[in-house]
């Protein structure tokens, strides 16, 4: 027999293979809703705003308030879906569906990285425009201030409607990433700020445990009520947008997003207690990793293996402030240009933070600039910008690996 909800519960899908059937998206999704619960409160939420009586308004079933739900994928770039950057189509359009069917009015929206990012055009691309069935939303139209208590940045701007909607159901991609090791379920709601803003708060927050306060600060900004993260690919190495996709044919779920991720960064092969956000999730009394349950499809619980021979991001290990404490001796990890695949479009000059690129005619990196963001390796498309695998990074990792990430 099933052991009731806790909050801390994550539940691993295992649907056998990286393609399945919509139909069978679909009825994963759907278990999800029946496993956490979200399917009620999407109910209850609606019924809530119905008048339960009186002539002022006049409603009937058609006419109804309704929850109003956002659904937040990954929209990180406009590359096609088959790169595994963003967010798989099908899991999309199977929470729009789950949304529906509990009888909440869906919203799918996210704010691309970059300057020049259209979200529409961005989400067409990866095929996330079709799978939204009509309820796309463009969540920069309209965008709100707030204030924050955080020690590298006191306010953000993001979009108003991730504050206005009912449910936020949160809809990660399991991909490294080479500043913050993991993008999963937190790193995801880096996408409540609106376009420009990201880059002026990388720079603000350029170390990885202020970054890591930050990602905390946004994610409770508006906890999202569900996670259901991507897995049916997974990036390994250099991520997020141009590591390696391997299949994996999972759906990773919780109420938690702290509980998600912590069981993310197990499947990686890494102990979270070693990475920048789990300490200070942990430091700021957010998380208790004794209450993370993992269990399967049937509420049953699980052993999180983690996935063989997982391939981290060159990065590990090697906190920015260390990296700058080494340039002298052993040269900066700086991104590198590759010059055969560059078009010359200049997106990564205008999307680097402390303006380190120039062209001429290809991107020229500026060392004494650089902040070894690595976000012009994010945002390039052609997959121009590399992070170099050479001596000088395996040293840094050698000498860090084990230490903080
Ligand atoms: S490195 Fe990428 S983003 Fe930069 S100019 Fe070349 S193609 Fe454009
Ligand atoms: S050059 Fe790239 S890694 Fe360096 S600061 Fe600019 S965006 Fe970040």
């Amino acid at each position: 027999m099933p052991t009731p909800q806790l909050p801390g519960d994550v539940y691993i899908l295992d649907l056998g293979r990286p393609d399945p059937s919509p139909e069978a998206v679909q009825q994963a999704v759907d278990r999800l809703f029946a496993l956490t619960g979200l399917d009620k409160v999407i109910g209850a939420v609606g019924r809530a705003a119905t008048p339960a009586a009186g002539p002022a308004v006049a409603t009937s079933p058609g006419t109804a308030p309704r929850c109003q739900v956002l659904i937040k994928p990954n929209i990180l770039a406009p590359v096609p879906a088959e790169m595994h950057v963003t967010t798989s189509p099908s899991v999309v359009r199977a929470v729009v569906g789950a949304v529906r069917a509990a009888g909440g009015t869906p919203s799918v929206g996210d704010n691309p990285g970059g300057v020049d990012r259209n979200s529409l055009h961005t989400a067409e691309v990866c095929g996330i425009l079709a799978a939204s069935d009509g309820c796309f939303r463009n969540l920069s139209d309209e965008v709100v201030e707030m204030r924050l208590d955080n020690p590298s940045v006191d306010k953000v701007v993001i979009s108003k409607f991730i504050l206005e909607a009912d449910v936020v159901i949160n809809v990660p991609v399991f991909k490294t990433h080479m500043l913050t090791t993991l993008t999963g379920a937190v790193k995801n709601c880096y996408g409540y700020v609106a376009g420009t803003n990201k880059a002026r708060l990388h720079l603000a927050a350029f170390s990885r445990g202020r970054f890591a306060q930050l990602l905390l600060d946004l994610y409770a900004l508006r906890v999202p009520d569900l996670h259901i993260v991507d897995a049916l690919y997974v990036m390994e190495g250099n991520g997020p947008t141009h590591g390696r996709v391997r299949p994996y044919g999972k759906l990773v779920a919780g109420r938690d997003g702290l509980a998600v991720d912590h069981v993310l960064t197990r499947l990686m092969g890494v102990d979270p207690a070693e990475t920048r956000l789990f300490q200070r999730a942990v430091e700021r009394g957010l998380f208790r990793p004794e209450t993370v349950r993992v269990l399967d499809g049937d509420g049953n619980p699980v052993q999180v293996e983690a996935i063989p021979n997982f391939a981290l991001p060159n990065t590990i290990g090697v906190s920015i402030e260390e990296q700058a404490q080494l340039l002298v001796a052993l040269g900066a990890i700086r991104p590198v240009v590759k010059e055969d695949l560059c078009t010359m479009c200049g997106d990564c000059a205008k999307n680097c933070p402390p303006q380190a690129i120039t062209l001429d005619p290809f991107p020229v990196i500026d060392a004494g600039k650089c902040i070894s963001c690595f976000c012009c390796a994010e945002l390039c498309t052609e997959g121009a910008m590399e992070v170099p695998s050479g001596e000088a990074t395996g040293l840094f990792n050698r000498m860090f690996r084990g230490g903080s990430a």
